[in-house]
């Protein structure tokens, strides 16, 4: 048997550690060493069920196990054979003979799984196990058989865009690098996720970690680079784990270093580690943090495909548009682009959080509805309460109202309703909510994490939190809301780093949806 344990960040919070090791131990007790594998994997998804436990070839899925329910399972299913029915997740059980597969339950029948493809299937601390699942194929691939034009034709035709929460279209991008003639260019990585309810990327780099490094590899080759950096956050220590040991593991089976695939190309990557800034997560910040300075966004142009690190030609990609890049060389253009909408392709990684039955991370084709997400992956809003209203994309995001749950979830078609996909946070409001105080702690998110290099973010931000603040103690005029509203777009436009420029936007959007509950505010005080 295998079992499958996930340690993921979510799952080691609820003591996935001790599972495993209790696990271990009684399993030596009863002898079953040699026929039990123990697999420590990255995250299944189902984060609110954790600690998760899959035991093959019967595939039965447990649910929040405890240390004390470990002796029962070694005892009864891995030495007798008996599916513990107790701990079975209810939406896998048929009947009591019968159990079904993961994948045609409720929260997985309508995922589709690109970027989280391997992410609790294999041990993310062994090699062996990713190429076993043709990791590292596509690197070889690109090497042996493709120019570097064809790998960036090929990302231009997936229609890849970027999934950090521009969309800029990545083959776009690395073609702009590949043209800049300059004696050392660089590969980055932005590992630095920092959204409120966000983990998208810090599942891929504790469950997959070697597919972001074949892909930087993969980009170092098609713009003429050999040096790669992943930023990734401090606070993420599983994950920086996970990546030291995967730059180790490929580099001594010389998949990253001198040579690669003896076709002469030489390429490397190095850590670099986030203190906690959001504001790193915006490309030129990232990359001033990178060079040792205070991470500080700095104007552009000059774009970092001429004048980026170090001042040399450098492509900055986030996590999840990494983890695309092998299966698109492997696959080819045209799968990739036979998923999604016209101009999103491929699929799309959500945290789900809030108030939602199933919060976890959802993998999903661009152009899945919102209600999708929400009614049927998600399991709908508990305790019998309705749908309010979900955030997309964290404090640059927008809210999307019930009105709007059929809009197919795209780039263009959630920034025509006033919201942004971002890196892919989704939280989930019910009736209860108020959607002024939803504002309002992004604000005190934002204000928090301004930089303060430029005047209308470092004053605009704070202006903007006292006047939420004055509307919420019922203080507020209609003028305020006015007076809020004008200064939201000023925001927009002058300030200097796209913090401050979509700082504003959990407030227009709340405004435009739900500004009954502003005039609610200043007028039912009176
Ligand atoms: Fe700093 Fe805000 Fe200005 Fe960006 S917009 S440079 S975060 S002060």
């Amino acid at each position: 048997s295998n079992v499958l344990v996930c340690g993921g960040t979510g799952c080691t919070s609820s003591n996935s550690e001790l599972i495993i090791s209790k696990l271990k131990e009684e399993i030596t007790i009863k002898g079953l060493d040699k026929e039990v594998n123990v697999i420590r994997t990255g995250c299944f998804g189902l984060c609110a069920l954790g600690p998760i436990m899959i035991v093959y070839p019967e595939g039965s899925f447990y649910s929040r196990v405890t240390p004390e329910d470990i002796p029962e399972i070694v005892e009864e299913h891995l030495l007798k054979g008996r599916i513990v029915k107790r701990l079975l997740y209810k939406e896998t059980v048929v009947d009591d003979n019968t159990i079904k597969s993961l994948n045609q339950t409720p929260f997985y029948a309508k995922q589709h799984r690109v970027a989280l493809r391997n992410c609790g299937v294999i041990n993310p601390e062994s090699i062996e196990e990713y190429i076993a699942v043709d990791g590292y194929s596509a690197l070889g691939k690109v090497l042996t058989e493709m120019t570097p034009e064809q790998v960036i034709e090929t990302i231009k035709a997936s229609g890849l865009r970027g999934r950090g929460g521009a969309g800029f279209p990545t083959g776009l991008k690395w073609s702009f690098a590949a043209k800049n003639q300059a004696d050392q260019k660089y590969v980055c990585c932005n590992a630095d996720e920092g959204d409120p309810g966000a983990f998208m990327d810090r599942s891929v780099l504790e469950g997959d970690p070697h597919c972001v490094l074949e892909a930087m590899a993969i980009a170092g080759y098609a713009i003429g680079s050999t040096q790669g950096y992943i930023y990734v956050r401090a606070e993420y220590p599983i994950a920086v784990k996970r990546l030291q040991i995967a730059i180790q593991q490929a580099r001594e089976y010389g998949l990253l270093g001198k040579n690669i695939f003896n076709t002469g190309f030489d390429f490397d990557i190095d850590l670099r580690l986030g203190a906690g800034a959001f504001v790193c997560g915006e490309e030129t910040a990232l990359m001033t943090s990178i060079e040792g300075k205070r991470g500080e966004p700095r104007p552009r142009p000059p774009f970092p495909a001429l004048k980026g690190l170090f001042q040399k030609p450098t492509i900055l990609n986030n996590v999840e548009t990494y983890a695309n890049i092998p299966r698109i060389i492997l696959n080819g253009a045209d799968w990739f682009a036979s998923m999604g909408t016209e101009k999103s392709k491929g699929t799309k990684v959500f945290a789900l959080g809030g108030k939602i039955e199933h919060t976890g991370l959802v993998e999903v084709p661009m152009g899945t509805t919102l209600r999708e997400i929400v009614e049927e992956i998600g399991g709908g809003v508990p305790n019998g309460h309705k749908f309010k209203a979900a955030q997309t994309g964290g404090p640059s995001g927008g809210c999307i109202p019930a009105s709007e749950l059929d809009v197919p979830i795209d780039y263009d078609n959630l920034i025509a309703i006033g919201a942004m996909m971002g890196s892919g946070g989704l939280i989930v409001m019910d009736d209860t909510t108020c959607m002024v105080d939803i504002a309002k702690f992004f604000l005190e998110f934002t204000v928090d994490e301004s930089c303060g290099k430029c005047t209308p973010c470092r004053i605009g931000t704070r202006r903007l939190l006292e006047m939420l603040d004055k509307i919420t103690s019922g203080n507020g005029t209609l003028e305020d809301i006015d007076r809020l509203e004008e200064l939201c777009y000023y925001l927009k436009e002058n300030s200097l780093c796209a913090l401050g420029q979509t700082a504003p936007n959990p407030v227009l959007s709340t405004l435009k949806y739900f500004r009954d509950e502003y005039i609610a505010h200043v007028t039912e005080h009176r």
